[in-house]
């Protein structure tokens, strides 16, 4: 899965809602997260991000490992 990190927050663009084919790009508060069970690993939503908020789980930079379980813990309770 693609995961949203840091950059985001308090930017919330949604270039990248947008973009996704398959819509599991969500907003929740100062961010937007993305289901991870329902990425498909595109990739599209790297592109249009203006803040370089996205990356791929195994591309994370290490200071920011966190949100992948912040992305997967906003959906848990929905
Ligand atoms: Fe959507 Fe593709 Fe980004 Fe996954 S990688 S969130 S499917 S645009």
């Amino acid at each position: 899965t693609y995961v949203i990190a840091e950059p985001c927050v308090d930017v919330l663009d949604r270039s990248c809602v947008d973009a996704c084919p398959v819509d599991c790009i969500y907003e929740g508060g100062r961010m937007a997260f993305i289901q991870p069970e329902e990425c498909v690993d595109c990739g599209a939503c790297v592109q249009v991000c203006p803040v370089e908020a996205i990356f791929y789980e195994d591309d994370l930079p290490e200071e920011w490992a966190g949100y992948t379980a912040l992305n997967a813990a906003f959906f848990a309770g929905v």
